[in-house]
């Protein structure tokens, strides 16, 4: 809740100050308010819920995250990892300070993708929930362990991506 409310704050600070954005005010807080289920298929009993992307292209070229920090504990996840996975998924620069991507993305692009990023590292691949966490990396292989039934899985991680979870202790 208060991350919600933290973010209707900046996007009326955001509103404000820069005329840059190319998305109405009203689409974007409807989007903002929008939660889908985490497997990404519809279900209205499904008990996993987090909100969608809320991303906006900028005149500059390049592609802002708004909510990263709300979606990325939703999942239990970091925000840098999401970011830098989005970076090279798509093969381009990303600026962590700014949650930014290089380049012009539509959200419904960038929700493609994600769902992606969560079929492989958040969701249990034997029960299908998104209980996980990683464990310690073992020779360069991370594997997600699952509250919800126990089970341990392989997480497929982008090469350039293993050396952000060696040392990681969950
Ligand atoms: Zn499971």
């Amino acid at each position: 809740m208060f991350a919600l409310a933290f973010n209707m704050v900046k996007y009326f600070f955001l509103e404000k100050n820069d005329n840059t954005y190319t998305t109405l005010p009203h689409t974007r807080t409807a989007l903002t308010h929008a939660m889908i289920n985490i497997h990404g298929k519809p279900d209205p009993h499904y008990r996993y819920t987090m909100h969608k992307l809320d991303t906006v292209c900028k005149r500059n070229n390049k592609t802002y995250f708004l909510n990263l920090p709300t979606v990325s504990e939703e999942l239990k996840r970091n925000s840098d990892e999401i970011l830098k996975w989005f970076a090279l998924t798509l093969g381009v620069n990303s600026n962590v300070k700014e949650v930014s991507l290089a380049g012009k993305y539509e959200t419904s692009t960038l929700q493609t993708h994600f769902q992606t990023y969560i079929n492989t590292h958040v969701l249990c691949d034997i029960c299908g929930n998104p209980e996980t966490i990683y464990l310690p990396m073992l020779k360069n292989v991370l594997a997600k362990k699952c509250a919800s039934c126990g089970g341990t899985s392989i997480v497929k991680v982008l090469p350039k991506m293993i050396k952000m979870f060696v040392g990681l202790s969950q």
